[in-house]
């Protein structure tokens, strides 16, 4: 069994003038965890095909679990293409074949039964962009809340994924992230698009986002690129709220900042508690010290190219704060 169950896609980030490297949120997410000294095991999908068997290759590489990627005869693998602005944030501008491909993600299959993998799931929302994935990741989702299964869901807003109106993907993905999170991690753009609040300072309010989102998440974490990040948790002596600082690196390529935090929140939260709710009942001080460790090892992915290329071990995130 894997500590952490990623559910989503596997592909290639092409940056635009530059070459292919593997990406994808869920298995960004994976591949840092393992870095970090954790378990993690991929569920998705890519196509039979060279660029498939190459990303299978590189994730086995790093020490993820692949057993449940399915390939998809027909059906290309994704790939995404990026531009990279100077201060190393990048821009999503298309796919590799056009927004109309039929890429193999998108005909992933609902046949697993995710509580025989792990305990924890971690996924984000573009498979809500198509009707095929949509309803496999749905039902593999609730599947898991129902069997007891905790749960953090990425907002991960790229409407570039997304055919339909941006008034019918926020109300979609409001719904699934009210109906199948337990913590939601989102940053100050998605907070903005999402649930029209805007960041005072830089930073959003964190409690004002928590109510923003239905009684069963439990927690949000909201980031903020290069400023840091901040959280609040619904316990039973009200909300919790703290804000980390970011901190200063020399960024190359932010791709996978976000998926980074998340490993290093969930690497931080499995020590303590292996169901996620949990953490709301942790002291504000513990959350906040999870939080530095989340942002230490977001910026640190930063300073090279790749989402995956630049993820830190423990032992680095944890030399990194001894010296701030
Ligand atoms: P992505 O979707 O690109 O993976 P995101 O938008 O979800 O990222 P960000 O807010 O960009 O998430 O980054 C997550 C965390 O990583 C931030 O809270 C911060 O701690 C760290 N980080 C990101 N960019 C930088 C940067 N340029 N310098 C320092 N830290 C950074």
């Amino acid at each position: 069994d894997a500590e952490v169950v990623a559910v989503g896609e596997l592909l290639f980030d092409c940056v635009i003038g530059g070459g292919c490297l593997p990406g994808g949120a869920p298995a960004n997410v994976c591949s840092a965890l393992v870095k970090l000294g954790n378990s993690s095991c991929l569920f998705g999908a890519v196509g039979d095909d060279e660029d498939g068997h190459k990303l299978i290759e590189s994730l086995d590489q790093a020490g993820v679990e692949t057993t449940l990627i399915q390939k998809l005869e027909g059906h290309p693998t994704r790939r995404v293409l990026v531009g990279l602005k100077p201060d190393g944030d990048r821009v999503f501008e298309g796919f590799d074949g056009g927004v109309n491909t039929e890429f193999a993600d998108v005909y992933i299959r609902p046949s697993v039964d995710l509580s025989e993998v792990s305990t924890v799931v971690v996924t984000g929302t573009l498979a809500l962009a198509f009707e095929t994935s949509n309803k496999a990741v749905r039902s593999s989702l609730e599947g898991a809340k129902s069997q007891g299964l905790s749960t953090l869901v990425d907002v991960n807003w790229r409407p570039v994924f997304w055919e339909n109106s941006e008034a019918d993907a926020k109300a979609e993905i409001l719904h699934y992230v009210n109906s199948c999170a337990d913590i939601v991690k989102i940053s100050d753009d998605e907070v903005k698009f999402l649930l029209g609040i805007s960041p005072e300072r830089g930073l959003s309010k964190p409690e004002e986002v928590l109510q923003a989102f239905g009684d069963d998440v439990t927690g949000v974490l909201v980031t903020a690129g290069p400023k840091g990040a901040s959280f609040a948790f619904r316990s039973e002596g009200g909300i919790k709220t703290g804000v980390v600082g970011g901190f200063a690196v020399k960024a190359v390529d932010t791709t996978g900042a976000g998926d980074a935090f998340v490993a290093g929140f969930l690497s931080e939260a499995l020590a303590q508690q292996s169901y996620l709710p949990n953490v709301s009942q942790l002291k504000t001080g513990e959350i906040e010290k999870m939080l530095q460790f989340a942002c230490a090892t977001g910026a640190l992915t930063t300073t090279a190219k790749g989402a995956m290329d630049a993820q830190p071990t423990r032992t680095q995130v944890e030399e990194f704060l001894k010296n701030q």
